[in-house]
C-alpha cells in the first residue's frame, strides 16, 4: 500500500463522498475561510483542498487558478495527521518534496503549510493550506489561527455533511410516507373490493336459494327484480325474458338510465342472435345492440344470454356511463348470475313440462281424468266448506265415430282438438275442464247452481254445432253434442255420485235423440 494512504482510506473515501461537497460550486463561507488564512499568513496563495480517490480537488482557492491536480504530487497527502499543522519551509530543501513538480515546475511551490480538515469520525477530507513562491516561516500566532481556520474549515464540511444527510432522510422519509400511503390506499381498496365481493356472494347466494324455491316463472320473476339490481348498484341494466312464443324479448325489469318497457326482437340483440356473451368496451368502436337505443348512450355495455341446454332464455343486460367501470371482475359476476338465473328458469320450465305431462291430455291439452279426480275432491270439499253449489256436465260427441270413419283418425283427432279448444274458450278460470276419455268430455263449475249450470249447458250445445271444423283444407261437417248435468248438493252429496248422476243424465240424452241437455233427476 502507498504509504501516503490511511490504513481506513474506503472509509474516508466514504465519509467524504457523504458529504457532498466535491465538484460543488464555490461558497462564500469556504472562500473566506481562504482569504482569511492568505491574509493572516501573508502568502498569495491559500487553499481548501480534498483528498479524492485519484486527485486533490479545490472547494476554495485565493492565487491558484487549477481546479484539481493529481492526487500522488498533493502536498496535502502528508497532512494526514489531526490537529497537527505540516510545514515546508523550503521545498527545494525537503527531499520529500525537491522532486515534485508542483517545485520544479509551475506553480514553483517553495512555502507550504497544511492543517488537516477532519470529520468527527476522524477521517481527514483534505487540508487547509497556505503556499508561497518563496521559503518562509510562520510565527505561532499564525500557525494558532491557521488551525483554528482549519477547525473552522472542518466545522463547515460537518455542516454541510448534515445538511445532505439531512436532505437525504428527508427525501427517503417522504419516500416511505408515499410508499406507506399508497399501500394504505391499495389495501383501502382491497378490503372495499373483498367486502363488495363477500356482498355479491351473500346475495347470489341468497338469489339462488329463492329461485331454487319458486315453483313458477312467475315467482322466479319476482326474485329477479328482487335481487339482480342489488347486485349491480353501480350500473344502469336490466333482465329480459323470451316470450312463450319465443319470438320476442320481454322485460322483467330495468334499473338505473336503462328504461324499457318496449319488447325487441331476439335478433337485435348480438348476444342473442350468437348465444354468447356480446362485451362492448368502448361504444364509440363496438357494435352496439339495437335494443334499449331508447336510454342514455352508454359508454361501455355487456349482454349476457341465459343459456340452458344451447336455448337462450333471455338476457342480463349491464351499461356504464364511463369508461373503463365495468371490469372483469363484473364480467364475471353478470356471467355468474345469468347462469343462476337460466338455470334456475330451466329447472323451473322442466318442472312445469313434468307437471303439465302428469296432468294434461296430450292430443286435446285439457285436464286429464286424473286431474278431475283430484280437483273434484278438492273442489267438493271447498264447496261443502263454503256451502256453495258444484255443477258437473258430461258431454259426448254425437256419431262421432263416423267421423273418424268418414275423413280418418287424424280428422277424429282434429274434432276432438276443436271441441276442447271451444270448451277451453267458453268457460271460465275457475273451471275445470276435463277429457274424461274418447270423445266425452267433463267439466266442473265451481258455485253453480242447477240454473246456472242448464244455461250454460244450453250455450255449450248452441256454440257446438255452429263450429266450422277444418281437417288442413277441408272443412269438416257440423257437429253436435249430448250433455248430461248434475249439481252438488241437489243430485249427489259425494263428487263420485253428481258425477255418475251427470253421467246418466247423459245416456238419456243420447237415448232421447242427442244434440240436447239432460238434467240429473
Ligand atoms: P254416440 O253418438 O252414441 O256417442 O256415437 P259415437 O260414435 O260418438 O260413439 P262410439 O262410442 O260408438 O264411438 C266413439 C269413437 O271414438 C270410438 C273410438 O274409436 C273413437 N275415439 C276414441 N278416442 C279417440 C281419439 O283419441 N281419436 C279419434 N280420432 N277417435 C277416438
Ligand atoms: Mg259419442
Ligand atoms: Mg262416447
Amino acid at each position: 500500500m502507498n504509504a501516503l494512504l490511511p490504513d481506513n482510506e474506503a472509509a474516508r473515501l466514504a465519509a467524504l463522498s457523504e458529504c457532498n461537497i466535491l465538484d460543488t460550486p464555490v461558497e462564500k463561507a469556504f472562500d473566506d475561510i481562504t482569504h482569511l488564512a492568505a491574509y493572516i499568513c501573508g502568502t498569495p496563495i491559500a487553499l481548501i483542498s480534498l483528498l479524492d480517490a485519484e486527485r486533490q480537488w479545490f472547494k476554495s482557492k485565493v492565487g491558484l487558478d487549477v481546479a484539481q491536480t493529481p492526487r500522488d504530487i498533493a502536498f496535502c497527502a502528508y497532512a494526514i495527521k489531526p490537529n497537527d499543522i505540516l510545514i515546508v519551509p523550503d521545498a527545494l530543501a525537503d527531499s520529500r518534496f525537491a522532486n515534485n513538480p508542483l517545485v520544479t515546475s509551475d506553480p514553483y511551490i517553495r512555502f507550504y503549510a497544511g492543517v488537516p480538515l477532519v470529520t468527527p469520525e476522524g477521517h481527514i477530507l483534505g487540508t487547509l493550506c497556505v503556499i508561497d513562491y518563496v521559503p518562509r516561516e510562520l510565527t505561532p500566532k499564525q500557525i494558532e489561527a491557521l488551525l483554528t481556520l482549519g477547525h473552522q474549515a472542518s466545522t463547515q464540511i460537518q455542516l454541510g455533511c448534515n445538511l445532505a444527510a439531512l436532505e437525504r432522510a428527508t427525501f427517503e422519509r417522504r419516500r416511505a410516507e408515499e410508499a406507506l400511503s399508497q399501500a394504505n390506499t391499495q389495501l383501502t381498496n382491497r378490503v372495499k373490493e373483498l367486502e363488495q365481493r363477500n356482498l355479491e356472494i351473500m346475495l347470489l347466494s341468497e338469489m339462488s336459494d329463492f329461485l331454487q324455491a319458486c315453483l313458477s316463472v312467475e315467482e322466479a320473476k319476482k326474485v329477479i327484480v328482487k335481487l339482480t339490481q342489488l347486485l349491480f348498484p353501480a350500473f344502469d341494466g336490466g333482465v329480459l325474458l323470451k316470450s312463450s312464443t319465443k319470438n320476442l324479448v320481454e322485460t322483467v325489469t330495468t334499473w338505473g338510465k336503462v328504461t324499457s318497457t318496449k319488447t325487441f326482437k331476439p335478433c337485435e340483440c348480438w348476444a342473442l342472435r350468437r348465444s354468447r356473451v356480446h362485451w362492448v368496451q368502448d361504444i364509440e368502436h363496438g357494435m352496439r345492440c339495437q335494443h334499449f337505443l331508447g336510454s342514455p348512450k352508454p359508454a361501455q355495455s355487456l349482454c349476457v344470454p341465459m343459456l340452458a341446454q344451447d336455448e337462450a332464455l333471455g338476457l342480463l343486460y349491464l351499461s356504464a356511463q364511463d369508461f373503463g367501470k365495468i371490469t372483469t371482475a363484473n364480467r364475471r359476476l353478470a356471467r355468474t348470475v345469468a347462469e343462476q338465473i337460466a338455470l334456475a328458469l330451466a329447472n323451473i320450465k322442466l318442472r312445469e313440462n313434468l307437471r303439465n305431462q302428469s296432468i294434461r291430455d296430450p292430443l286435446t291439452n285439457l285436464f286429464n281424468r286424473r286431474y278431475l279426480e283430484e280437483s273434484l275432491e278438492r273442489e267438493m270439499n271447498r264447496a261443502k266448506r263454503k256451502q256453495q253449489p258444484i255443477g258437473i256436465i258430461m258431454l259426448d260427441v254425437d256419431h262421432f265415430k263416423q267421423f273418424n270413419d268418414k275423413f280418418g283418425h287424424d280428422a277424429g283427432d282434429a274434432v276432438l282438438k276443436a271441441v276442447a279448444q271451444f270448451l277451453q274458450k267458453h268457460t271460465r278460470q275457475s273451471d275445470i275442464a276435463c277429457r274424461y276419455g274418447g270423445e266425452e268430455f267433463t267439466l266442473i263449475l265451481p258455485e253453480a247452481s242447477l240454473d246456472v249450470l242448464k244455461q250454460r249447458a244450453e250455450q255449450l250445445r248452441q256454440g257446438i254445432k255452429k263450429l266450422s271444423i277444418y281437417h288442413g283444407q277441408n272443412l269438416l261437417g257440423k257437429i253436435t253434442i249430448s250433455l248430461g248435468i248434475a249439481c252438488f248438493p241437489d243430485q249427489g252429496v259425494t263428487g263420485e255420485q253428481v258425477m255418475k248422476a251427470a253421467d246418466t243424465a247423459l245416456y238419456r240424452a243420447k237415448a232421447e235423440g242427442r244434440d240436447l241437455v239432460a238434467i240429473a233427476s
